[in-house]
């Protein structure tokens, strides 16, 4: 079996971990590339600064980039396209008829559109049928901001103690700002304590509508209240969230980290291709989770969780890490595509 998919943003951050993902996938082959007129016109190899380990397919380097109009593509389009413009080109595909997976921010909330984690939250797929209200033929689905991944699922198995409210501090890495992303001189030996992009109010918004419940056709928002402190850091790939929770039960730390190690979702259920054995595995040693040694795990798809202590504040705090352009973003599309396919929904 053999899917077309085209890629919008394809030359960025993401776009490039699109198609790195996508070189082997058993379902979906890349057939096209669309960027800014920047791009548009060149080979891929010439428009895309490369910056990944694995090396580009030569078939994928060749592919001349297209314009980010709707109509040549397949239908269904993966999209890594920079928020700016993400909202007008998206839209522009979705009324022509094509199936967006996206990255971008700009569809995220709407009460109509699907902020999935098909782990946490495969039922919210169901608000797609809605979107037909919109005069689209195509359809949006978006997965959410890197971090709300990571924290999102790391949540998710602790819904059943009941979860009050919760504080996270983030140290993010630079592959998530994009590239060239943020400059050497700003970021060599420094922390900074500010991501643009209304980063702290996407954790503290987006986190509710996934572990929110679907009922009667809408999404009724997780009441936990969320506050969300971040930081840039010198790593290359994963994100880090140093977090604390408030929960209506008292567990023992034996079962919330049995929650966590025993937590599944559709993707395990249906065996999609990119699903990670175990989404979310507990680490015991003292000083991990660790980006360099863990946001890799499972091909970038696990999320792994440690450091569970007695918080004085709030009851619990534990770390948990993500790899952001794989598990928080492209990875998470591609997961995201599958689960709608084994759906019947492309
Ligand atoms: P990036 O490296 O800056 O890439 C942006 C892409 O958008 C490039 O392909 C660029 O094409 C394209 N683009 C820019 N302006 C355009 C225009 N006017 N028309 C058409 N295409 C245009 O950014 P990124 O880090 O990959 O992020 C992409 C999106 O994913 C963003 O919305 C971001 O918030 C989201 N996201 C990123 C991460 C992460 O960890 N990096 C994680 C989750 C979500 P050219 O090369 O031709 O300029």
């Amino acid at each position: 079996m053999s899917i077309e998919v085209g890629t919008l943003g394809a030359t960025g951050m993401v776009g490039q971990q699109f198609i790195a993902l996508l070189a082997n996938h058993p379902w979906f082959k890349v057939a096209w590339l669309g960027a800014s007129e920047r791009s548009a016109g060149k080979a891929y190899r010439d428009a895309a600064a490369w910056r990944l380990p694995n090396p580009l397919a030569d078939e994928v380097a060749r592919m001349k980039v297209d314009e980010a109009t709707p109509g040549r593509a397949p239908k269904l389009v993966f999209s890594g396209l920079d928020s700016s413009v993400a909202g007008e080109i998206e839209g522009a595909f979705a009324q022509r008829g094509h199936v967006i997976v996206s990255n971008s921010r700009n569809y995220r909330m709407e009460a109509d559109v699907p902020l999935l984690i098909p782990e946490v939250n495969a039922d919210h797929l169901a608000l797609l049928k809605t979107q037909g209200a919109r005069g689209w033929t195509g359809r949006i689905v978006t997965n959410p901001n890197c971090v709300v991944i990571v924290y999102a699922m790391a949540l998710a198995p602790l819904r059943q103690f009941g979860l009050k409210t919760s504080i996270i501090t983030t140290l993010q890495a630079i592959s998530g700002a994009g590239y060239p992303g943020v400059p050497s001189w700003d970021i060599l030996g420094n922390v900074v304590p500010f991501i643009g992009g209304g980063e702290e109010e996407k954790i503290e918004t987006e986190t509710n509508k996934i572990l929110g419940t679907l009922k009667n056709g809408t999404i009724e928002n997780h009441p936990l209240t969320v506050s969300a402190a971040v930081t840039r850091v010198p790593v290359h790939n994963g994100h880090t969230g140093s977090i604390a929770v408030a929960l209506e039960q008292q567990p023992d730390p034996e079962a919330m980290i049995a929650a966590w190690n025993a937590f599944r979702g559709k993707p395990q259920e249906l065996g999609l291709p990119s699903a990670p054995t175990q989404p979310i595995v507990y680490l015991t040693e003292p000083n991990r989770p660790q980006p360099a040694l863990d946001a890799n795990r499972d091909g970038g798809m696990t999320v792994t969780v440690g450091r569970l202590r007695r918080c004085p504040v709030l009851d619990y705090k534990f770390v948990a890490l993500g790899h952001n352009t794989i598990r928080g973003a492209a990875g998470a599309a591609i997961l995201n595509a599958e689960l709608m396919h084994r759906e019947g929904l492309l």
